[in-house]
């Protein structure tokens, strides 16, 4: 790392101590970041980087909620507002129990980078909590959404900070804390959440946008290579939103996606996963992949394990971050991996990225190749602003072109500095220019 920007990130580290997820995530960005400030000396100047590591605001709050017998719970509750050079804060929320602020600081820090490249007039934020939605019922989530809506309400709004979904917050959850939040305000606002359902403001293809979004990039990244998904093997992690979407678009370009995963365990379905079983057990039925191999024929569950043991020619890894260490990553390349999409934020390790970027494999980092999922938020809050719903072709249609432009920009960012294929560097330059520039416009705030 550049010894300039070493000495500023020694000093985010010591002024945030035991945030590991926030400490990787900076390190990673500021590994790329050394020629641009060669160029930009008026960064240094502005204290552009030291700017950006510090939160506008940070809100930590108590979430109390009662459960279905009657017991009071505490939660704890978190928003970070980081950056708002490019517009209002737009990122998720997420409720899982491994939720602190390292990670909420981590997820918000990376969100940055990625709505610039989206091109969209969006800051970057992320919050949840530690809450966990997995075995509550209906009225439990209800409960617990309006509790957390009832504090959150005060600092977000269309024009300040627009949250989303992430782990554990879809279609159901934004229900609830829009129904909150159109209770006590008394607005019908509907540009302060996005992810809405398509009767009350929604946009069509937002559900399926990151997962899509995911594909589409590593599409274009084959492409480069003279390849694409037809006829590729892939293994997805995950099983969830993005995971589900990434393998219904893989599929559909005629790839076949032989296992997916969850918290508990994997599947091995060598006839390509099957999309709309896997679609009613985990978005109806909210129920385990084990059941998905217990109602299909000649499916292995593998209880536990790591589904990067599997070998794969592209890998797409869709659940969380740090899910893919160096070991994984060693054994998926030297059994024939070309390509990884991240549909997760960071799921791959630092030793993991290394290893992928030493031996020459087609990488695509989360805050570019997950980034259609921000970037058809912000479609529905143009939809939403302008009071139109678009069809679901058009919206389509705006999503691939969006993504085939960062994957565009991050190529011609990373030959521009001297490092084709990076798309690692191509990402953190070309996001962190965009945001650097508008920060020094808006003078010292
Ligand atoms: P979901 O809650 O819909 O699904 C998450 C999936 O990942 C589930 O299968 C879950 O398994 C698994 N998972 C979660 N945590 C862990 C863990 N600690 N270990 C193993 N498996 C785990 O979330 P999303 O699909 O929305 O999000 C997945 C990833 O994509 C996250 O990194 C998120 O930040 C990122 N992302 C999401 C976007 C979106 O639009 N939703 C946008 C951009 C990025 P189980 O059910 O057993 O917990």
């Amino acid at each position: 790392m550049d010894a300039r920007l070493e000495a500023i990130r020694d000093t985010v580290l010591a002024r945030n101590p035991g945030e590991a997820e926030f400490h990787q995530a900076v390190t990673e960005v500021f590994e790329s970041l050394g020629p641009v400030h060669d160029r930009h000396p008026e960064f240094l100047e502005g204290a552009v980087l030291e700017r950006l590591c510090e939160p506008e605001r940070q809100i930590i709050f108590r979430v109390p909620w009662v459960d279905d017998a009657g017991r009071f719970q505490i939660n704890r509750g978190f928003r970070v507002e980081f950056n708002s050079a490019l517009g209002p804060f737009k990122g998720g929320l997420r409720f899982h129990p491994s939720v602190n602020l390292g990670i909420v600081k981590f997820l918000g820090f990376e969100q940055i980078f990625k709505n610039a490249l989206t091109g969209m007039p969006i800051g970057g934020g992320k919050g949840g909590s530690d809450f966990d939605p997995r075995g509550r019922s209906d009225a439990e989530i209800m409960r617990f959404c309006q509790s957390f809506m009832t504090e959150l309400y005060r600092h977000i709004g269309e024009y300040t900070d627009v949250p989303a979904g992430d782990i554990g917050v879809g279609g159901r959850e934004i229900g609830y804390l829009f129904g909150q939040y159109k209770r006590i305000t008394n607005r019908y606002e509907s540009g302060v959440l996005t992810g809405k359902g398509i009767s009350w403001g929604g946009s069509l293809v937002r559900p399926e946008a990151t997962g899509y979004g995911t594909v589409i990039f590593a599409e274009e990244m084959l492409k480069t290579r003279g390849r694409s998904f037809d006829g590729q093997r892939v293994v997805v992690s995950g099983s969830g939103n993005v995971a589900i979407n990434a393998i219904a678009k893989a599929q559909s370009l005629g790839a076949t996606v032989v296992a997916c995963s969850d918290s508990s365990g994997y599947v091995v379905d060598e006839a390509g996963i099957d999309v709309a079983l896997l679609r009613q057990i985990k978005e109806v039925e909210r129920g385990r992949l084990k059941d998905y191999a217990a109602r299909r024929p000649a499916v292995t569950y593998v209880d536990g394990g790591s589904v990067w043991d599997l070998d794969a020619t592209v890998a797409l890894p869709c659940a969380t971050q740090n899910e893919l260490d160096g070991g994984a990553a060693a054994r998926l390349v030297r059994n024939g991996l070309l390509a990884v999409g991240e549909g997760a934020n960071m799921p791959s390790t630092r030793e993991a990225v290394a290893v992928f970027q030493d031996a020459g494999i087609l990488f695509g980092p989360g805050k570019a190749a997950n980034a259609g999922g921000v970037a058809t938020s912000a479609l529905e809050m143009q939809q939403n602003a302008s009071r139109d719903s678009w069809s679901f072709a058009h919206t389509e249609e705006r999503l691939t072109e969006i993504m085939v432009g960062i994957h565009d920009r991050c190529a011609a960012t990373a030959d521009e500095y001297g490092d084709p294929g990076n798309y690692v560097l191509g990402a953190n330059i070309g996001g962190f220019v965009k945001v650097a520039d508008a920060m020094l416009a808006q003078g010292l705030i």
